[in-house]
C-alpha cells in the first residue's frame, strides 16, 4: 500500500526514466536494436526494481498511465537519436498484460507515433507469455498492432505455462529465450539441449531468436554454434541511460561508415 501511494505520485514528480540495452547481432557484433527498461528512483525509498513495482502498477491500473509514458518516452528518444544522424534502430518496449487487454491500445500507440513522428518499423512490442487472456482476444489485439506495422516479440520464452500454445496461436515475429536457460549453458547439458531445441524450433517457425541474459564469452560461443542470431546481456552491455547509448551509437556509426 505504501508503494502504491508512492507510485501514484511518481509520474507527476518525474521520478521515472528509461534505460536502454543493446540487442546485438551475434555474428557481426553490431547493434541490431535496443530494449527500453523503466527505472524508478523513489526519493525516500531509493531504487525500486520494475520486477517489484510493475505488478503493483498492474493491480492498481496505474500501468496504463505508466505504460503510455514509457511508449511516448521511448519513441521520443528514438526520434532524437535518429534526428542526430545516428544509426536507425528499433526500440523494443515491454507491454504488460493489462495494457494489452485495453481495446484502445493500438489507437494509443498510433497516436504516439503520430505525435513523435517515429515510423512504425522502429517500435517493437514485447509481450510475455504469462499473460492470462483468451486466445481470440489476444490474437485479435496482436493482429491489429501488426497491421499498423509493429514487430512483436514473445518475451521470457519458456518460463510461462503455455509457451507452445502461444506460439501456435499468436502471430509473433521474435522469440526471446528467457535468461534462466542461458545461465550455465556450457555446464548444464539440460539447459543446452533446451536452448538448442528452442532455437531450432524458432527457425522452423520463421521467427527471429534473441537470447537474453548473455553474460559470458562461453555462452555467446554456444549460442552462435546453435545459430542464435541475436543476443542481449551484460556481456555486451548493461542497460544504460540515453546519453550513454547515444555515445555508443555514435562510435558504432563511425565504424560502419564506409
Ligand atoms: P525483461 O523484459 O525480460 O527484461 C530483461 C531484464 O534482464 C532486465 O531487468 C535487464 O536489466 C536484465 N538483464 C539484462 N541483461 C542481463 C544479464 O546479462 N544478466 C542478468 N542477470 N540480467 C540481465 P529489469 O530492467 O530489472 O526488468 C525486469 C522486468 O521488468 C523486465 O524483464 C520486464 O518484464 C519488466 N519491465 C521493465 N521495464 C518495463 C516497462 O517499461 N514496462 C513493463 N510493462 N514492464 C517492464
Ligand atoms: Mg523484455
Ligand atoms: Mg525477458
Ligand atoms: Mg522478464
Amino acid at each position: 500500500m505504501e508503494l502504491e501511494a508512492y507510485l501514484r505520485r511518481a509520474i507527476g514528480q518525474q521520478e521515472f526514466h528509461l534505460v536502454y540495452q543493446p540487442i546485438v547481432d551475434s555474428h557481426t557484433n553490431q547493434i541490431a536494436g535496443l530494449e527500453c527498461l523503466i527505472r524508478w528512483h523513489q526519493p525516500q525509498l531509493g531504487y525500486i526494481s520494475p520486477a517489484d513495482f510493475i505488478p503493483i502498477a498492474e493491480e492498481t491500473g496505474l500501468i496504463h498511465e505508466i505504460g503510455e509514458w514509457v511508449l511516448m518516452e521511448a519513441c521520443r528518444q528514438n526520434m532524437i537519436w535518429q534526428n542526430a544522424g545516428l544509426p536507425k534502430l528499433p526500440v523494443a518496449v515491454n507491454l504488460s498484460s493489462r495494457q494489452f487487454k485495453d481495446s484502445r491500445l493500438s489507437r494509443k500507440v498510433q497516436s504516439i507515433l503520430e505525435e513523435t513522428g517515429l515510423p512504425p518499423q522502429y517500435l517493437e512490442l514485447e509481450i510475455t507469455e504469462s499473460m492470462s487472456m483468451d486466445v481470440k482476444t489476444a490474437s485479435d489485439a496482436l493482429n491489429e498492432l501488426k497491421k499498423l506495422g509493429f514487430k512483436v516479440a514473445m518475451d521470457d520464452f519458456g518460463t510461462g505455462y503455455s509457451s507452445l500454445g502461444y506460439l501456435k496461436d499468436f502471430p509473433i515475429d521474435k522469440m526471446k529465450i528467457d535468461q534462466a536457460f542461458i545461465k550455465g549453458l556450457k555446464q548444464s547439458p539440460v539447459n543446452a539441449a533446451i536452448v538448442h531445441t528452442m532455437i531450432a524450433m524458432a527457425h522452423k517457425l520463421n521467427l527471429l531468436v534473441v537470447a537474453e541474459g548473455v553474460e559470458t564469452e562461453e555462452e555467446l560461443q554456444v549460442l552462435k554454434e546453435y545459430g542464435c542470431q541475436l543476443v542481449q546481456g551484460y556481456y555486451f552491455s548493461p542497460p544504460a541511460n540515453a546519453e550513454k547509448i547515444g555515445e555508443i551509437l555514435h562510435k558504432y556509426a563511425l565504424t560502419i561508415t564506409p
